[in-house]
């Protein structure tokens, strides 16, 4: 039988709050509380033996994770490929959180941020890695805040012994959510991501072996390790494996960070955490992976949600931020709300992002689409641009020739988003 999932953000955070607050964020566990529950006592018990780094190793492959900032490279195989490269070796940490409707990282950092600091503890040694560098998005003040408190009472009182830790911080730049692009960014220069290879885990944050995570995949290590692999391995719905924390929103009734068992379904997802759809409103279409993962309509609402299951569709999972549209929305103009996002935040390295994001958002505010001048732009963007910015800006289009075409043929579906420098109403 299935682990039931008894906790909302970790059993342990649960049961031990409120604890302290500071500013706007929520009651977290500090640092004598996470302690006071066996907290760091796993990154205290790692020597740098070679049989533990092992052992530590293969419970991440074994449990499945994935990189959950989006990408979905398997977690344990990662480290492998970095503590295998020539020290010094460093640690990048993505806490910049830009994708839109996802909020999963903040949710869990103003809780329970010393889980996190013990998976990052437990990276660091096991990898072997002597300096950590934290990319917080500059947005989240009162989790800096949170961290920058929590971050001294560690180094007052280490469990083990530390790396260099540094926390800083973003300047509310999209891109610097790419791992290359934080990178130059840390390293004090313009956040443009880089051409690979080389690969960071080779050639990454000042010219060394780079281990880059986001922050949630770092935030399930001490679970993992503790539990065994098969505790998270063996959540999971519709075949699929692990635990997913969506960033719900739109129009349901409770939206939140909902932690469900991957491969969940959007209607299960609605049905089961959100309370159902909000009063008036039918499920009409999705987001699946935020602004980058497609738009797919009520009709795919079957599809299980997780890594490699939406790409036949055209859409990604990405950091997994659900946006919930109803029927008095209109799919088109979350696209155009998209690609508007996309040629504001277009790093304008590369010609078919900065151009191309810029010429789709023109042509969409068409009431009819010129289908194929669209595909083309696509077509190019997708094929000659840099990161996956560029590559992946083209999503929305293609949703909505595919799924929503009536949307962008017919006059009575004209688009309702306000043009360029008009105002945006409330209602969305
Ligand atoms: Fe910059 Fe866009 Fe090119 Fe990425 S695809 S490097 S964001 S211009």
């Amino acid at each position: 039988a299935q682990p039931a999932i008894n906790f909302v953000v970790s059993d342990y955070a649960e049961k031990s709050l409120p604890v302290e607050t500071s500013g706007d964020v929520p009651a977290y566990s500090d640092y004598a509380t996470y302690r006071s529950h066996g907290g760091y006592a796993l990154a205290a018990a790692l020597v740098n033996g070679e049989e533990e780094a092992e052992n530590v190793i293969k419970a991440m492959e074994d449990s499945g994770l994935r990189g959950l900032g989006g990408a979905g490279f398997p977690a344990g195989r990662k480290w492998r490929i970095v503590r295998a490269q020539p020290a010094p070796r460093v640690m990048a940490v993505n806490i910049d959180e830009g994708e839109p409707g996802t909020f999963k990282d903040r949710t869990y950092l103003e809780r329970d941020p010393h889980r996190f600091l013990e998976g990052l503890l437990v990276a660091a040694q096991v990898v072997g890695v002597e300096a950590c560098y934290i990319y917080l998005r500059d947005e989240y003040h009162d989790c800096r805040a949170v961290l920058q408190k929590e971050l001294a009472r560690l180094q007052a009182d280490p469990p083990c012994e530390l790396p260099l830790i540094e926390l800083r911080r973003g300047a509310g730049a999209y891109i610097c959510g790419e791992e290359s692009a934080m990178i130059e960014s840390i390293e004090g220069k313009r956040g443009e991501p880089r051409m690979r290879p080389p690969y960071i885990a080779e050639v990454g944050l000042f010219g060394r072996p780079t281990l880059e995570h986001n922050f949630e995949t770092l935030y399930w290590v001490r679970d993992i390790v503790e539990k065994g692999p098969q505790w998270f391995a063996g959540f999971g719905r519709n075949g699929r494996k692990g635990l997913r924390s969506f960033s719900v929103s739109g129009r349901v009734k409770q939206p939140g960070v909902k932690l469900a068992p991957a491969g969940i379904t959007v209607q299960e997802l609605i049905d089961e955490y959100c309370g159902g759809m909000a009063e008036g409103h039918k499920l009409y279409a999705y987001l699946p992976g935020g602004a980058s993962g497609g738009i797919l309509p009520a009709s795919m609402n079957n599809i299980p949600l997780d890594f490699d299951t939406l790409q036949p569709h055209g859409c990604f999972i990405g950091s997994a931020a659900v946006m919930v549209l109803g029927e008095k929305d209109r799919a088109r103009d979350a696209a155009l709300n998209i690609m508007r996002f996309f040629e504001h935040e277009s790093c304008g390295q590369c010609t078919p992002c900065r151009v191309g994001t810029a010429k789709a958002a023109k042509l969409m505010q068409a009431p009819a689409w010129d289908a194929q001048t669209l595909e083309d732009l696509a077509q190019v963007m997708g094929d000659a641009s840099i990161c996956g910015l560029g590559q992946a800006a083209p999503n929305p289009i293609r949703s909505i020739q595919k799924y929503f075409a009536a949307e962008v043929g017919e006059p009575q579906y004209l688009g309702t988003l306000p043009l360029p420098g008009e105002s945006v109403g409330t209602e969305h």
